[in-house]
């Protein structure tokens, strides 16, 4: 293993809002080409790198269905928004002359590979960055979800999980000065006090296959670097 890394495979899960910028909607290909810059950095250490991205900036499925749409149809283009979100990231890594694939679990096979598990592996052996695009590829499902069930997929040691906040609070940091950040914290704690760091399902799976997510600040640089060296930031969400 390269030298001072802590893991040496990991998924990162990074919500479409992030791509949005301070708008939080839409892509900003400013932003995205730091995103990438980021990855990239990560796959120069040595890491291997699969990303799931999320569509919130564009569609998000269980706003347009409390609008009336059909649920699964708001889902499918929630997905559909993941895959325009993951060939932008692609676009932004390759610019910086590291190869990436993005593989879809709905599959359209002219713009991205389906997801295959061995091929997703195999990518990451030869050191492309993966990109997962397309979620689960099944409505009523989250990024999220999608992101904790990849990881244990595809083996990886830890899901990093980028936030706008550094970490999770006992309450919203940005309405309550008091709130204070657990430097640690179990899955059931997050659970038992309905802490909106992912959702339940996500949280569920972790916890059942004891998979460690780092809850952090992607924004703050040098921040992924830090995680995959396994520095103290952020919130480490990990058993009992
Ligand atoms: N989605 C889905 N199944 C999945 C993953 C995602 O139906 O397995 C849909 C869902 O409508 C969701 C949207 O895709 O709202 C975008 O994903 P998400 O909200 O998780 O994106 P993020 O909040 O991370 O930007």
């Amino acid at each position: 293993m390269p030298k001072r890394l802590r893991y040496r495979r990991v998924l990162l899960k990074i919500s479409g809002e992030a791509f949005g910028g301070k708008a939080h909607v839409g892509i900003d290909p400013e932003v995205v080409a730091s995103i990438a810059a980021q990855a990239v950095r990560l796959h120069k250490l040595g890491v291997e790198l699969a990303i799931v991205i999320g569509g919130g900036n564009i569609v998000r499925g269980s706003a347009f269905s409390a609008r009336g749409m059909n649920r699964p149809t708001a889902d499918h283009m929630g997905m559909l928004a993941t895959v325009i979100n993951g060939l932008a990231l692609q676009d932004a890594v390759e610019r910086l002359g590291v190869d990436s694939r993005v593989l879809t679990a709905i599959h359209m096979e002219d713009v991205a590979e389906p997801y295959i598990r061995r091929r997703a592996i195999r990518h990451l052996e030869k050191g492309r960055v993966v990109i997962l695009a397309g979620g689960t590829g099944r409505p009523y499902f989250t990024t999220d979800t999608t992101a904790a069930l990849r990881a244990m997929e595809l083996s990886a040691e830890i899901l990093l999980k980028a936030t706008q906040v550094d970490g999770i609070y006992t309450d919203d940091p940005k309405k309550n000065p008091k709130a204070r950040r657990f430097g640690r914290i179990t899955y059931m704690e997050v659970l038992r006090r309905r802490l909106k760091v992912m959702d339940s399902t996500a949280i569920s799976l972790c916890m059942e296959h004891a998979l460690p997510i780092l809850v952090f600040d992607l924004a703050r640089k040098g921040n992924l670097e830090q995680a995959v060296r396994g520095r103290r930031i952020g919130t480490l969400v990990e058993p009992g």
